[in-house]
């Protein structure tokens, strides 16, 4: 079976697709600097696969490291480029550190492709590509505005890059995938995501105030010109956006009639709000959560779901799983993880 190379495949979306690339075969080496991940997560992909990857530890924004990394490897077939920083607010403090990682890594990466003649790319983007849309849901076709936060314009950028890098070099393939609201872990609850430090993201904080780690969750803005006032969002299990990967790189195997360069979104089309998160949480867990509503976060839009017509019919693959089983695996893995933190502790 043909070798795949996951850069940043330690990290939450790396690690829940490897497990897929696994499931169809595929033979996985992970690439990941560790910045935001943990090494023990190859021990969770043994457990439910029966295989540990090879890993190497690697900072694609290095570019010696780089070229010396591609200069050993042999028969790569597709890279799923999953290595990059992804927090907006940091990246609005810290916009070079996002710069430098982001755009470095990825040329460093398409560099080394060329002169190894690795010949496929799929590209980790994000909805933030489209920033607040006019019209809802949001197709492939939807302009795309400029970016709110230097992370978005990073996904912009790297988008213009690799389109570009596909016009000049019509050997070359590239699958971009839009990703919306990643959330959920794997089922057995052996892996999850990994927020280091306060987390950022809704489902996490969730998770993690239910459990007793948080007081409060701070509802941001319920004056939204939304239903109940909250903001809007596509929340996609994350082993359906894994096995969205495998579909890219199915098609990444018939480019000569489909064109060299290609992006889709992948959502589940549903847009759901803060305070439908909060109620669907609590009747799945049957756990009470203390939240607040607080004024809004800089820099969140209104709404944002996705149109996955493009991807149903050209990738031939649709979001399977339901919210409900999401928030309860994301509830597994936090109790897995602190129950762990616990014994650990003791
Ligand atoms: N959100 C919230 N409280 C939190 C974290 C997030 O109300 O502690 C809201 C946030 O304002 C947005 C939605 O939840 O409307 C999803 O936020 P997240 O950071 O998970 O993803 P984003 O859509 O910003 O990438």
């Amino acid at each position: 079976m043909p070798k795949i190379l996951v850069t940043g495949g330690a990290g939450y979306i790396g690690s829940h697709t490897i497990i897929e690339l696994i499931k169809q075969n595929y033979k996985v080496i992970i690439a990941d600097n560790l910045s935001n991940s943990d090494i023990r997560v190859l021990d969770g992909i043994e457990k439910i696969t029966g295989i540990k990857p090879e890993f190497h530890k690697i900072d694609f924004a290095d570019t010696k490291a780089t070229k010396d990394f591609f200069d050993k490897q042999k028969n790569i077939d597709t890279i799923i480029h999953f290595a990059a920083f992804k927090a907006v607010g940091e990246s609005v403090d810290f916009p070079l550190k996002y710069y430098k990682n982001n755009i470095f890594s990825l040329i460093n990466i398409l560099e080394n492709m060329k002169k190894n003649m690795v010949k496929n790319i799929v590209f980790s983007s994000s909805c933030t590509v489209y920033g607040q849309a006019e019209r809802m849901p949001v197709t492939e076709k939807t302009p795309i505005k400029k970016a709110d936060s230097p992370y978005g314009n990073t996904k912009q950028i790297g988008e213009d890059i690799l389109m570009d890098f596909g016009k000049a070099n019509p050997n070359f393939n590239v699958v971009a995938l839009r990703y919306f609201n990643p959330i959920g872990a794997h089922e057995t609850g052996i892996i999850g995501e990994l927020p280091k430090g306060i987390p950022n993201n809704l489902i996490p904080f969730v998770t993690q105030t239910a459990i007793g780690i948080r007081k409060q969750l701070q509802i941001f803005g319920n004056d939204y010109n939304t239903p109940d006032g909250t903001a809007i969002r596509d929340y996609i299990h994350v082993c359906d956006l894994a096995t969205a990967h495998v579909a890219a790189i199915d098609r990444l195997k018939n480019k000569e009639k489909f064109g060299n360069f290609e992006v889709f979104n992948v959502g589940t089309g549903t847009g759901i709000s803060v305070l439908e998160i909060v109620k669907e949480f609590e009747t799945v867990t049957g756990q009470k959560l203390n939240y607040k509503i607080v004024g809004r976060r800089k820099g969140d839009i209104e709404k944002v779901w996705a149109d996955t017509k493009f991807a149903e019919k050209q990738l031939n693959w649709k979001a399977k799983r339901t919210l409900s089983d999401a928030l309860s695996s994301a509830w597994k893995w936090e109790k897995t993880i602190y129950n762990e933190q616990m014994t650990m502790n003791k």
